[in-house]
């Protein structure tokens, strides 16, 4: 399976190449943890996700890390409006991150490095950087790379370089700059800072947000890796400038593909905390909504296109889904009859899935695939397909699964146990814990009673509602 992505340096769709055959480095920039993360970060996260699970649908093993922004301005002054430590601050903003990733069903990556631990690693890329003449201490106390000593600066944004020259003023808050474009590498300790500071041989003060995704990339994934991802709006400067300071260092390319995903909007304009047009993803929860059906609406529009976010959407997404639950029931039940094989089988639709994740992620040609495969399903289950096709059915939706994590998971049977059924488990659980079988025994007739079957597995019992 020969994968095409459009990669944003070269600005075409190519061939998916890597440095090593069949392993994948992927760098991910995560979340400043400040607090809740919206939906429209949710979408680049879900974007990477999507493509990371194509990638080991294509048979690549993918090594990913995601950083976690845990020290800059927004970070600093919530900290101190809460008056709290900055670790203890952003504690409860990481885990809820990770418990957004799980109802979201996004894969963990392998390293989530958090930018305060990784000082060092930033200093000696600093010190590096002083050592080749490209950094330089301002007047306040910063450090800053100076973009005259780098020619290739402006390589991916495709950048004219003489426009950094006559006047473009990047980050509109640094001065005592000796060139506009320059950006900086580690600012220097300023009182409304307080206690959140470093020392280092040129000052105290903490690293720039630029520096940490090119100290932690080249620390977890070595000095070039194949895939760097972020929404668009990263682009430029961030990651134009994690290439300058990291091949500034180096001397090798950094990275080999570079893909953004567009933006998530609310009536035209970026979903994004300063505009206030945001949803968390707990909103959407607390209105009834699943990590599931979010998750299918937000991979449901190519990744390179602006998409637009409606509850109607949200609705479509419920009865979709529906369809597809039902499908999957039918089979499974189907599965599980005895009768004799006929030979039917549905009608596979994998190749027109995998050529559509092939074709630079195209979601909503694989989706259609999906669909397509869901309507001969129930068409040869009309028409009787017997046992082992229907498992067959179900082993192909499987592997669609695998890139496209909504079909089995948080499935509508599973979530929706009533309070009343969930407690008399639980009931049972603990009655088992007490090893009071006898007990135990009579709350598992009592379930089927009220029409649910509970099995005991190793992660404890799952509950099932008897076929009617
Ligand atoms: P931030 O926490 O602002 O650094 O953003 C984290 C990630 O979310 C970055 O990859 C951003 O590019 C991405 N992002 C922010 N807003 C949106 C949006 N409205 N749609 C898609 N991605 C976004
Ligand atoms: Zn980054």
């Amino acid at each position: 399976m020969e994968l095409r992505f459009y990669n944003s340096m070269t600005r075409r769709v190519e061939a998916f190449e890597t440095l090593a055959p069949g392993k994948v480095g992927m760098y991910t920039c995560g979340p400043t943890v400040y607090n809740f993360a919206h939906i429209g970060n949710f979408r680049a996260y879900l974007f990477e996700d999507f493509l990371r699970r194509t990638l080991e649908f294509a048979g690549y093993e993918v090594r990913q890390v995601m950083n976690l922004t845990d020290v800059d301005d927004k970070t600093i002054r919530g900290s101190q409006q809460a008056g709290k430590a900055l670790k203890d601050y952003t504690a409860p903003y990481i885990a809820a991150f990770f418990e957004d990733l799980k109802a979201l069903n996004v894969e963990p990556a392998a390293v989530y490095p958090a930018a305060t631990d990784h000082i060092p690693e930033m200093k000696a890329l600093i010190q590096a950087l002083f050592d080749k003449g490209i950094a330089y201490k301002s007047e306040d106390g910063s450090v800053y790379f100076s973009v005259d000593k780098f020619p290739d600066y402006g390589k991916l944004a495709h950048l004219d370089r003489s426009a950094l020259r006559s006047g473009v003023r990047i980050d509109a808050d640094e001065y005592d700059k000796e060139g506009v474009g320059d950006f900086a590498l580690w600012k220097g300790w300023d009182e409304k800072d307080g206690d959140v500071a470093w020392d280092a041989p040129w000052g105290r003060g903490r690293p720039g947000w630029h520096l940490e995704c090119s100290a932690m990339s080249m620390k977890y994934l070595g000095e070039s890796f194949d895939l760097h991802t972020g929404g668009v709006d990263n682009l430029f400067p961030h990651h134009e400038n994690e290439i300058a300071q990291a091949e500034a260092v180096t001397g090798k390319p950094f990275v080999r593909t570079w893909m953004h995903c567009a933006h998530l909007r609310v009536n035209g304009q970026k979903m994004s905390k300063s505009l206030g047009n945001f949803f968390t993803l707990r909103d959407l929860q607390a209105q009834g909504w699943a990590g599931r059906e979010i998750r299918y609406v937000l991979l449901n529009a190519h990744y390179r296109q602006p998409l637009n976010f409606t509850f109607e959407a949200l609705s479509a997404a419920r009865a979709a889904l529906a369809r597809v639950d039902e499908c999957v029931d039918a089979l499974a039940a189907r599965a599980e009859q005895a009768a004799a094989d006929t030979g039917a089988r549905v009608a596979s639709q994998l190749d027109a899935f995998a050529a559509a994740l092939a074709d630079d992620l195209n979601a909503p040609e694989a989706f259609a695939a999906l669909f397509a495969f869901v309507r001969a399903a129930n068409a040869a289950l009309n028409a009787g397909l017997p046992p082992a096709g229907a498992a067959a059915a179900l082993d192909e939706l499987r592997r669609m699964d695998r890139a496209l994590g909504f079909v089995f998971f948080g499935r509508a049977a599973q979530e929706a146990v009533p309070a009343e059924i969930q407690a008399l488990a639980d009931a049972r659980a603990r009655a088992r814990a007490q090893k009071a079988w006898a007990e135990s025994d009579r709350l598992r007739d009592e379930l089927a009673a009220k029409g649910w079957q509970v099995r005991d597995g190793k992660d404890g019992q799952t509950l099932k509602p008897l076929a009617k």
